[in-house]
């Protein structure tokens, strides 16, 4: 009896031990404090304000800069609130507590968002060009590349905005502002409500079937909150639809679309060109573009830029292992592009027109041919023809006079 107490004791200090040893530190499992919530602070009383500059000092992402108001007749800090982190260092710091944070936080309440932040980035599948100048300036290592497509991860982005500096395309990066996506939150819910009480009637408003562009969909289903049809989200399909454009009127993000779109560079005075006399027809930066920007000349097989489809967002300059191509002004390239293409054109047109030439020719010959054979063997035959009935013609004489 002794001894199975002892055992029993035994075990369960081993146990203890066992659990004590595997405990995780305390530490480890502390939650971030509120206040990273990435909501900015306001200038909330600025007639306190006494310029020291402790705020900007203090900003990890330097998202403060003190500038001079005339109004107030001295520097306030003034606040990028998309390159904010909301970590509240400027308003610990500040002597005569001018900031405040969490103001805004209202306008972010009751959204269905993970991780709330003021700002949100997102790319769009359809303006993006892949040339991955967003993933290389970013200094958290927020974006993704996956299956030919880059992706902003919302947990990890600070909303500094370099990703959307070096984007070359307007609009591929798209910001979302918490205070618009709420208000179309509100939007869908009033739509809703008024179809419950059969207020509202739609009618067909736009002209086709919109299309779900996949990485702008936050899957919110205010679309589905409104469809008159069916859209499937799964899958993002629009299944049945009878045109009434509420969905495209709710969504938060412009998830929902219609027509074309297109990508217009940021830097449109300035376009690349193509050395010809440095170029080695290696053709990098033509497998490299991923606009189709870069034709290759049918007579000297050489590559060239059309400017009007190029985003400039230099991967063949990067690329270029000899330095053939280089940035020049807009009109520069666009008069080296036409006359060009205008050689590319000539010189396609004469080939087609030599191979057309060669092809007439040939067969033109063979016609010839043809129609000589003929020609020797009917003159053969005739000649034959009347040899035969010259002979005839003598026998039949030489007949008669027998
Ligand atoms: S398509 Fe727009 S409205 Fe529909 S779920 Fe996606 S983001 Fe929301």
């Amino acid at each position: 009896m002794a001894s199975s107490l002892w055992y029993l004791y035994v075990l369960t200090k081993k146990k203890f031990i066992k659990r004590f040893l595997q405990a995780k530190t305390e530490k480890k499992y502390i939650l971030p404090p509120k206040r990273f919530r990435k909501i900015p602070p306001t200038v909330e009383y600025p007639e306190r304000c006494i310029s020291c500059g402790a705020c900007e000092s203090s900003c990890p992402s330097f998202a403060i800069k003190m500038i001079f108001f005339q109004d107030h007749n001295k520097k306030l800090p003034k606040i990028d609130v998309g390159a904010c982190i909301g970590c509240g260092n400027c308003v610990e710091s500040c002597p005569s507590k001018v900031l405040e944070i969490g103001n805004l936080k209202e306008e972010t309440l009751s959204l269905p968002w993970n991780v709330p932040k003021y700002k949100n980035y997102i790319i769009d599948e359809e303006l993006c060009v892949n040339c991955g100048s967003c993933r290389t300036v970013c200094p958290v290592h927020a974006i993704d590349y996956d299956k030919n497509t880059h992706k902003i991860d919302t947990n990890k982005c600070i909303g500094c905005e370099r990703c959307v500096e070096a984007c070359p395309v307007v609009d591929a990066i798209r910001i979302y502002d918490e205070k618009v996506l709420k208000e179309k939150f509100d939007l869908c819910f009033r739509i809703k409500f008024s179809r419950v009480l059969k207020e509202e009637e739609r009618s067909e408003v736009i002209s086709e079937t919109p299309r779900i562009v996949k990485s702008l969909c936050i899957n919110c289903e205010n679309c589905v909150d409104v469809c008159l049809g069916s859209i499937n989200l799964e899958n993002y399909k629009v299944v049945s639809c009878v045109k009434c454009g509420s969905c495209i009127e709710v969504c938060p993000t412009g998830a929902m679309r219609i027509g074309e779109v297109s990508r217009v560079p940021k830097i449109r005075d300035k376009c690349y060109i193509i050395e010809e006399d440095k170029c080695i027809g290696c053709r990098i930066c033509y497998r490299a573009c991923n606009v189709n920007a870069i034709d290759i000349c049918c007579d000297t097989r050489l590559p060239y830029i059309n400017p009007e489809k190029c985003v400039r967002c230099g991967v063949c300059y990067k690329e270029c292992p000899v330095e053939a191509i280089s940035l020049t002004d807009m009109e520069n390239s666009l008069k080296l592009y036409r006359v060009r293409k205008a050689r590319d054109n000539f010189e396609a047109m004469v080939i087609k027109d030599l191979d057309e030439i060669s092809k007439k020719y040939a067969q033109l010959k063979g016609d010839l041919l043809e129609f000589s054979q003929k020609e020797v063997e009917k003159t053969l035959s005739k000649i034959v023809n009347e040899k035969i009935i010259k002979q005839d013609d003598s026998d039949a004489t030489r007949d008669d006079t027998c």
